[in-house]
């Protein structure tokens, strides 16, 4: 059995003429629901119907990030919707997604570990350009280093490793953990590109000098190159440090057909790169949480092979 999980009031973080807009999910949701009649008993599902959220979440959030006081306050004021810079919107409600998706990843991951099981969690808006003191590039908070902060404080993991495979960097959670030996942060994306951070020479600092892997890539790469770095230096480095927990920032703007990046992957790569990730960690104690990903023909064909556990 995998778990699947997502948040159905997701639309309340919307803007219509802005790429990362509700349709990406949406898509998702109703593909779930269409193909999953026959494959119920497989299936543990993980589903928000209301912004309902404990406060715990909040002071979680807040160990991560310096502004939640702030962004509260500007998406409370929010009419219709607002710019924090020119790629990042909020809406009155954006927060509040933000929190009630993170509670669903939260019992998510608490039923993953406890079913030694694996799951994905179709959330939006996406988390890994949020810095520790900044929201950006259409994240409002860093939810896979918000789920690393929850899993370290409620399952006492002597490590985590969370891997990105977005086809941007993600310089949100590079930076959050940058100091840090207890989260290992692992990188495949296109350089130079948009956030122009993740050279191979950023290893982290201090005590965290050696737990940040990045491999930047052409911005037109393909499979084959992708697939190379996990077949071979993501399975060296797992075995090196032996994480009790993956974390995957699972970015679908990887594939070719995706209208923001200029990537060449193909819907069998993709599945190459999660099988190479789910069979390293023997398929369990593992999560993909959506990132990028703008084309949602894309999304549905991905969700697809998800349903089924990427065999
Ligand atoms: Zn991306």
């Amino acid at each position: 059995m995998i778990a699947i999980a997502f948040n159905e009031l997701h639309y309340l973080h919307n803007l219509d003429s802005h790429v990362e807009n509700s349709n990406r999910v949406d898509t998702i949701i109703s593909n779930i629901y269409k193909s999953i009649q026959n494959q119920k008993g497989d299936i543990k599902l993980f589903i928000s119907k209301d912004l309902n959220y404990s406060k715990d979440i909040i002071d979680i959030v807040c160990k991560v990030h310096n502004y939640i006081d702030n962004l509260e306050f500007r998406c409370r004021n929010t009419k219709n919707w607002d710019f924090l810079d020119p790629d990042t919107y909020i809406t009155k409600y954006s927060l509040e997604v933000v929190f009630s998706n993170l509670e669903l990843l939260f019992k998510m991951v608490d039923w993953v570990i406890e079913n030694s099981s694996y799951g994905f969690g179709y959330i939006r808006p996406p988390g890994h350009h949020a810095e520790s003191k900044k929201a950006m590039g259409f994240c409002l908070v860093n939810n896979v280093a918000v789920l690393a902060k929850y899993l370290q404080l409620y399952h006492n993991p002597k490590r985590i490793m969370i891997v990105d495979f977005d086809a941007h960097h993600g310089n949100g959670t590079q930076e959050i953990f940058y100091e840090d030996d207890s989260v290992i942060y692992f990188s495949t994306h296109a350089y130079p590109f948009y956030p122009f951070t993740g050279s191979h020479t950023e290893k982290g600092s201090l005590k965290g000098f050696g737990y940040t892997f990045n491999f930047p890539v052409s911005i037109y790469a393909d499979d084959k190159e992708l697939i190379n770095i996990y077949q071979e230096e993501f399975v060296k480095i797992y075995e090196q440090f032996q994480p009790d927990f993956l974390i995957v920032s699972a970015g679908y703007d990887i594939h070719s057909d995706d209208p923001i990046t200029y990537m060449n992957c193909t819907i069998e790569g993709i599945n190459k790169i999660k099988r190479i990730l789910l069979d390293t960690v023997a398929r369990k104690n593992i999560v993909f949480i959506l990132e990028g990903g703008y084309n949602t023909n894309v999304l549905q064909e991905i969700t697809n092979y998800d349903i089924n556990g990427i065999r």
